[in-house]
């Protein structure tokens, strides 16, 4: 890991991306922060891992990085598998202005205390009433039990004695399952989750980049279910796009750190970025000629 430099002498220190593509994207987020697209995901990267999704809360330190950031970032997103409305209320995501959640894995958008999804899907209801005799037919475990997001099916596995087999034991019946009713298996840290097509992380920041203009990509996430966004953050790279992809590090998932231009650890290690991120933003736009509010470079007129 690279040493941690200073943007000027009073700031937090910044990392310092291991890759040379990741350094240049931060660098082109600090000449025009107006224009930068910043996106978290939000369990492992802004709340820690809860045995229980619903008890899982944001870092203590969250809401007020991202409140602190907010006025001086084109755009502050969330993109989670969890419905919109669970990451704002586990996050206190309402009290950043401006943010942006894009829910179930960009097939919901919450704004300014709206939330706009798709009509229920008829392939989540059929797979829903056939659930039940899945699990019992596979033997799940104690402990296994189903996570209902209304426009997906999760079956959790950390809670039985031993989550890993759990899992595996589940893997081939819910891929079935899958298959029989069109949806596609989003496997996570001791989750499968069974949902429709066409979303994924990767395509919601992609849209998102487009929708806002954004001249810079900074995509932070944890798990599996983040792979298709830091391929994003490569995609947009290869167009011109500057930007980079950040690993909220974990024992629990290694495959992804090896995608990532910079490990943080943790959501602690995520908010910390966050402000340090924030204190650069802040000095180079009170640089004289800095960037000017987002709306001079672009970041409000795209607001929609
Ligand atoms: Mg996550």
């Amino acid at each position: 890991m690279s040493a941690p430099v200073s943007v000027t002498g009073s700031q937090p220190p910044l990392p310092v991306p291991r890759t040379a593509a990741g350094r240049d994207g931060l660098a082109a987020m600090l000449r025009d922060p107006g224009r930068a697209l910043i996106a978290l995901d939000f369990d492992g990267t802004l709340s820690p891992i809860a045995a229980d999704p619903a008890a899982a809360r944001a870092h203590p330190g969250a809401a007020a990085a991202l409140r602190r950031l907010a006025p001086l970032a084109g755009t502050l997103a969330v993109i989670t598998g969890r419905p919109a409305l669970a990451a704002v209320e586990y996050g206190r995501l309402d009290l950043v202005p401006g943010l942006i959640v894009l829910g179930q894995y960009g097939r919901e958008r919450w704004e300014a205390g709206t939330l706009t999804g798709p009509a229920a899907s008829p392939e989540v209801a059929a797979a829903r009433r056939e659930l039940p005799a899945v699990l019992a037919a596979a033997g799940a475990p104690e402990g296994t039990w189903t996570e209902d997001k209304g426009d997906a099916l999760a079956v959790h596995t950390r809670r039985a004695a031993r989550p890993g087999e759990a899992l595996e034991l589940l893997r081939g019946p819910l891929s079935g399952l899958a298959g029989r009713s069109g949806l596609v298996v989003e496997p996570g840290r001791f989750v499968i989750e069974l949902r429709p097509a066409g979303a994924d992380k990767g395509s919601a920041l992609k849209n998102l980049a487009r929708k806002r203009r954004s001249g810079a990509i900074l995509f932070c996430g944890d798990d599996l279910g983040d792979v298709p966004a830091f391929r994003a953050v490569a995609t947009l790279r290869a167009d011109g796009i500057p930007g980079l992809a950040v690993c909220s590090g974990s024992a629990e998932v290694t495959g992804l750190a090896e995608h990532a231009d910079l490990m943080v650890d943790g959501p602690a290690g995520v908010v910390d970025l966050l402000n340090a991120i924030a204190a650069a933003f802040a000095a180079v736009r009170a640089r004289p000629g800095g960037a000017g509010p987002s709306g001079d470079a672009g970041g409000q007129a795209a607001r929609g």
